[in-house]
């Protein structure tokens, strides 16, 4: 078989977007029709809404990581290793290998579903002490931490100590946020029973963000009952604020409190993956500027989606774009995927219309609220409805069963609170996990391609 003949389709990243356009590709594409190849750092799709989870031990890091490689039937070419720059030019993406080899990667069509980073702000040490919540490796490291200041402030003698390891802050009281906050408390409510010599008193959560509202997409009534749940539960929420500085011991609130904690998990929204910037095409707010096809007007074949795009929100209309939501990003993996193969086949490309079907928010245990098509439910029902769209949402039946299981030997038998010692003792913060200094600029992608001798 002629493979050069061959279409090559390269879809950068395997996250809801990406592995969605690829098993479509693979499913509506005959062998001979096109070439499909995906990078990825990771041999896994990461189901980032139940990442809270896993930094509480309601889940294992593996319940979430939906392997890329399950079936026979997967024949995509799987580069491992992360674009760091793309020549529109050239139709040539830069990819640093996962051994840190640089190659070329010529294309025909590119999709880029590269999802998106922590948004960061100049704000004094911020980038050197908070922890996102955005990769499997950081929600693992998050729980070891938590874990380790319940351990080293029940050994310690000093009463200063003891009050710095037992505060925490969470910042950004979006829905991840504020899944994050509520279910690290549960965590530390649960594990002190496990601590006598500590007063429970002590361990203070809070959570903070700038808007005047937790969650305003819910609404008044929903977000006044999420907030209810939660300071209920003894989470200090302070709206209208954000921080002012950080530091390895304390951090300075913008209403000038400043708070003992050595725990700064920083979850303020998100902004499209650096590589987006390397094309030095057109953004809104830092995403591609697509049409509604998800095509990039002017530039044959080259597509964007997810989180790193912004899409036109047609079902909202007025300018609106798709928010950057997993619900979004999915169904656009499958509709770029036709679009791909329509314009493949040169047929016409269709707009992408979707209507938001609401928003499910994981508080622990029975709690939480949910607005599922607009209707506002809470406590048992929410959770219901919360689990079970995640749940069915899985791609694979394993993860399912693995998901399941974990929430009912969490039910039954709690949590141990093991502190694995990963990476113990080595600080790892916000930039360490999202690689964002490997990208390069759009002037040293253009020197790589046309050094290398251009396309091959
Ligand atoms: C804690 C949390 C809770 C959330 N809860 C919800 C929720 O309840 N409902 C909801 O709808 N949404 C939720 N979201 C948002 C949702 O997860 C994102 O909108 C969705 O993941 C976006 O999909 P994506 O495919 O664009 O990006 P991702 O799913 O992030 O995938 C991007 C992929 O690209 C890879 N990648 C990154 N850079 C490169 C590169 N340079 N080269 C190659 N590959 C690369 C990444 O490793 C990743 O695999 C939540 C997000 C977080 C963080």
């Amino acid at each position: 078989m002629n493979t050069v003949t061959r279409p090559r389709i390269l879809v950068v990243g395997a996250g809801f977007a990406g592995v969605e356009c690829v098993r479509r590709l693979e499913r509506k594409l005959s062998p001979d029709e096109a070439d499909v190849t995906l990078v990825t750092p990771f041999a896994y799709q990461l189901y980032l809404p139940l990442l809270p989870q896993v930094a509480s031990g309601v889940l294992t890091p593996q319940s979430i990581a939906v392997s890329l490689r399950r079936s026979k039937k997967y024949r995509t070419r799987i580069i491992p290793g992360g674009a760091i720059g793309v020549d529109l030019k050239s139709k040539v993406c830069v990819i640093r290998t996962i051994t840190d080899e640089i190659v070329n990667e010529p294309y025909d069509y590119i999709v880029l579903a590269p999802g998106s980073i922590t948004r960061t702000f100049d704000i004094p040490g911020l980038t050197d002490h908070a922890f996102g919540m955005k990769t499997l490796a950081e929600a693992a490291y998050i729980r070891d931490h938590v874990i380790s200041q319940l351990d080293l402030a029940d050994a310690s003698q000093d009463p200063v100590e003891r009050a710095s390891r037992l505060q925490f802050v969470v910042v950004g009281g979006g829905y991840a946020g504020t899944e994050t906050a509520a279910c690290l408390q549960r965590l530390t409510h649960a594990a002190v029973k496990r601590y006598p010599r500590l007063d429970p008193s002590l361990i203070k959560w809070h959570l903070i963000d700038i808007a005047p509202k937790l969650m305003p997409e819910l609404g008044d009534k929903l977000g006044s009952s999420a907030q209810e749940i939660l300071r209920r539960r003894g989470i200090d929420i302070s709206l209208g604020t954000s921080i002012a500085k950080a530091g390895p011991e304390e951090v300075t609130f913008t209403d000038g409190r400043v708070i003992p904690t050595r725990t700064l998990i920083w979850t303020a929204g998100v902004v499209a993956s650096p590589l987006i910037a390397t094309l030095g095409a057109e953004t809104v707010k830092g995403r591609l500027s697509v049409a509604p096809e998800m095509n990039l007007p002017g530039d044959d074949g080259v597509f964007a989606l997810g989180d790193s795009a912004a899409v036109p929100d047609l079902a909202k209309g007025d300018g609106a774009m798709c928010p950057p939501t997993a619900q979004h990003a999915l169904r656009q993996g499958r509709h770029v995927a036709d679009n791909v193969i329509a314009s493949l086949r040169g047929q016409a490309m269709k707009p992408y219309v979707h209507k938001d079907l609401g928003l499910v928010v994981d508080l622990g245990g029975t709690d939480a609220v949910s607005k599922p098509l607009g209707i506002e439910l809470r406590g048992l029902p929410a959770q219901a409805v919360a689990r079970g769209y995640h749940w069915s949402a899985l791609r694979t039946n394993v993860a399912k069963t693995r998901v399941m299981t974990n929430w009912l030997l969490n039910a039954v038998a709690g949590d141990d609170f093991v502190r694995t010692g990963f990476q113990a003792r080595k600080a790892a913060r916000l930039k360490d996990f999202e690689y964002t200094d490997a990208y390069l600029t759009p002037e040293q992608v253009r020197e790589r391609v046309e050094g290398s001798g251009g396309p091959e």
